[in-house]
């Protein structure tokens, strides 16, 4: 099932999850899509590691064994330093596993010197999976702008090229005010992209993870979300409801106008999906 046609019934309800360590045990992931599994999402997707990619196999692996279980799945491919070869040899064998979705990325730049491969910009990927086979492609999206972009036109006007590029679908980055998300959608209606876009929701249950997180992605940060973060920081249990309760306000609102589709970072925390799931389902025809 290609996940673009998901639209067409509902409102997409979707979890990421990301490959454990190659020091973790596989089993920890599979416990978590297991209880993943019990909310019914329309699909998971599984990231990957940019630069050549050191847990491939694995993500490939866990979307392969999601779809296993009854799921649809997407896998995530960054094509950062890769020549068309090595993608090649990747979409062969997603096509041999059988994953009918990609979410085709450029990946964060490398800090340093680094050999920049094929594909300058994941538009690049888009086309070339497009030209490889039969594949469903998704791409990544920004509410507030790519951290890169010189502005929020060119981004939008980049992003435009990305999907012309042939991208079914877009997952959007974190954000923790949603009127950032209704004006990029608007940028998105001038600019005539149409691809079906899923509003990428974090729930954040500590102040490390946004201290991460805000500093990779730029993500602003409002003053709500701020007192929330600094009254709990110290009562794990208060800010994790918190936290839950913040992203539970945010998708409310969200499926309130009418958005395509909702997309949990899950951070592998099947308590916290379950915890929103319970919250919204019925929310969710
Ligand atoms: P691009 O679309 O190539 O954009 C990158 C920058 O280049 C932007 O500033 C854009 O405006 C600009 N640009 C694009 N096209 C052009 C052009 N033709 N000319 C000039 N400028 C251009 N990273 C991972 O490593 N693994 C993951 O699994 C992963 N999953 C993600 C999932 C989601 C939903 C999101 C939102 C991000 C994810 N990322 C992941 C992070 C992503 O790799 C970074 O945000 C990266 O910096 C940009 O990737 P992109 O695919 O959006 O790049």
């Amino acid at each position: 099932m290609k996940t673009a046609d998901l639209f067409k019934r509902k409102t997409v309800l979707s979890y990421e999850v990301f490959p454990p360590k190659p020091t973790s045990p596989i089993e920890t992931i599979y416990n978590t899509i297991n209880e993943l599994k019990t909310l019914s999402p329309d699909f998971i997707s599984v990231t990957y590691g940019a630069g050549g990619g050191k847990n491939t196999h694995s993500t490939f692996q866990i979307a392969s064994t999601i779809k296993s279980y009854g799921i649809e799945s997407v896998a995530h491919l960054a094509c950062i330093g890769l020549k068309k070869e090595d993608v090649s040899a990747k979409l062969a064998e997603l096509q041999s596993l059988g994953i009918d979705n990609i979410l085709a990325l450029r990946g964060d730049l490398p800090d340093g010197e680094y050999t920049p491969g094929d594909f300058p910009y994941a538009s690049d990927l888009v086309s070339y999976i497009k030209g490889y086979g039969d594949f469903n492609v998704l791409a990544a999206c920004y509410p507030e702008g790519h951290i890169e972009a010189k502005s929020k036109v060119e981004d939008i006007q980049n992003l435009k090229i990305k999907v012309d590029a042939g991208a079914d679908h877009l997952i959007s980055q974190l954000f923790f005010d949603n009127e950032y998300f209704y004006a990029f959608l608007e940028r998105c209606q001038l600019a005539g992209i149409t691809a079906p876009i899923e509003a990428g929701i974090m729930p954040v249950t500590n102040k490390k993870q946004i201290e991460r997180m805000t500093s990779l992605c730029g993500a602003t940060v409002p003053r709500k979300f701020l007192s929330m973060m600094n009254r709990y920081e110290d009562n794990p249990t208060a800010l994790r409801d918190a936290g839950i309760a913040y992203a539970v306000d945010q998708i409310v609102d969200l499926i309130a106008q009418g958005v395509g589709g909702i997309h949990l970072y899950t951070m592998n925390n099947p308590y916290i999906a379950r915890k929103i799931h319970e919250a919204i389902h019925s929310l969710i025809a």
